[in-house]
């Protein structure tokens, strides 16, 4: 992983130096990257199958207080830069993109959990800086991409809510302690219809079921969450009544880059594969790569690699800035394109190994083609960009001046 880290470095630098990243890339270099093959193995969603394994990891994010990143110093934590974090995510995606996402969902519920009240902050925070997981649940059967149809009901009683719906696909199901919930407060559809409730696994008359197993990310747990009559207190509300939605999108805006680094580093994972057999595989007595049409795919696909690169740095530096959606959408759309079609190359320049059930390179192709579904599908960062672009450029324009 060290040229990784060098080209981190390039766009960061004294990044590698930087307290902690030398022991954890010790964690991903012996505790994940030679478990890979077997957690993503898995065939049900929403139970650890390999404890063993698993337990060796969270062991050793524990030792490099991983956890305690993402939370405010007053909560037990030691919360480092939005680079910083991204810098982790690129490690991750190349070392199990599953598991960067654990970490990407357990950070967006952190996110949630900080924009609520005192009593919320204090009483959840300091136990995820401890490693217990959160989640982020949103999606329904019949809302995905327009979350405004959100029809799971809290319906209130006295001071408490009464829940009843069911979430699908949500990441951490089962391995999560705290889960983040958007429902529908109003009975009504849309935005303004929405709020947030933090949940916690065993509450009674909520479940966790499998969903059918995934293509690829099989490491990630994948559930439906089940809620018959759960008894929720109304302080477990996060925000205001009704402003849910504006709060998670908010929080996903920050996720959008996380999941675009974990594309980077993935991508360069499987690059440096096809690299490395380019360079080994000879036909006509010649190396792949002394083919002029090899080596030119190979310079396009790190150039689309480094372009992905300088979207996501380019959004960090919009953090807290009205362009900060429009480009962490940008980043998402552009990095989730680039691996798979890095990913699908790959394969191709692999000749038939590459279409092995079970090899390395489908493997990291499979989980290439999941990251489409996170945080918002290309659709759906293509939707936000025209519409963050018209309001930041062309609402006051006038359309009579095109041509000037
Ligand atoms: C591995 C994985 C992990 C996930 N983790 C979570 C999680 O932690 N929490 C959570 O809440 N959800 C999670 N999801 C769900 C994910 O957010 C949804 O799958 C995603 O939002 C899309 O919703 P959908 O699957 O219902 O597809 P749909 O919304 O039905 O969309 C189907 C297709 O149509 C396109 N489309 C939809 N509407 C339009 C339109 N108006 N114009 C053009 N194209 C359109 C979409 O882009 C997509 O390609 C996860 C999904 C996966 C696969």
């Amino acid at each position: 992983m060290d040229n990784l880290l060098g080209i981190l470095e390039s766009f960061k630098p004294g990044w590698k130096e930087k307290k902690g990243v030398r022991e954890f890339l010790t964690v991903l270099e012996e505790r994940i990257i030679p478990s890979y093959a077997v957690l993503e193995s898995r065939i049900e969603n929403h139970r650890v199958l390999f404890p063993e394994e698993w337990d060796r990891i969270i062991t050793g994010f524990r030792e490099v207080r991983i956890f305690e990143r993402f939370i405010p110093p007053d909560y037990g934590g030691e919360k480092v830069s939005e680079s910083d974090i991204y810098c982790l995510m690129e490690l991750l995606g190349y070392a199990s993109p599953a598991i960067g996402i654990i970490l990407v969902s357990h950070g967006r519920a952190i996110d949630i959990v900080s924009l609520g009240s005192e009593r919320q902050k204090d009483a959840y925070l300091p136990r995820m800086a401890a490693g217990q997981f959160g989640a982020i649940a949103m999606t329904e059967e019949k809302a995905g991409s327009d979350a405004s149809a959100i029809g799971f009901m809290a319906r209130p009683v006295g001071d408490n809510y009464l829940l009843n719906g069911e979430k699908i696909f949500i990441s951490n199901s089962g391995l999560a302690e705290i889960y983040a919930i958007l429902v529908n407060t109003r009975g009504t559809k849309g935005p303004r219809s929405l709020s947030i409730f933090l949940v916690e696994n065993g509450t009674p008359g909520f479940a966790i079921e499998d969903l059918p197993e995934k293509d690829g990310l099989k490491a990630l747990p994948t559930g439906r969450l089940i809620f018959k009559d759960v008894l929720v207190p109304g302080s477990n509300m996060v925000g205001e009544e009704g402003k849910g939605l504006l709060l998670a999108l908010d929080v996903i805006d920050r996720g959008r880059i996380h999941i675009a680094g974990i594309c980077c580093g993935l991508a360069y994972r499987i690059f440096r594969e096809i690299y490395f057999y380019a360079l080994r595989r000879r036909q006509f007595d010649h190396p792949l790569t002394s083919s002029q049409d090899i080596s030119f795919q190979i310079a396009e696909m790190y150039s689309r690699m480094n372009a992905a690169r300088g979207l996501c740095f380019h959004a960090l530096e919009q953090v807290g800035t009205p362009h900060y959606r429009l480009s962490s959408s940008l980043a998402k759309l552009f990095a989730t394109q680039m691996v798979t079609e890095v990913a699908a190359r790959a394969q191709v320049l692999m000749g038939g190994r590459g279409y092995l059930r079970g090899s390395l390179i489908s493997q990291l192709a499979a989980d290439a083609r999941g990251m489409e579904y996170l945080e918002g599908t290309s659709n759906v960062q293509k939707m936000i960009i025209t519409r963050e672009l018209f309001k930041l450029y062309y609402e006051k324009a006038d359309p009579a001046s095109a041509g000037r």
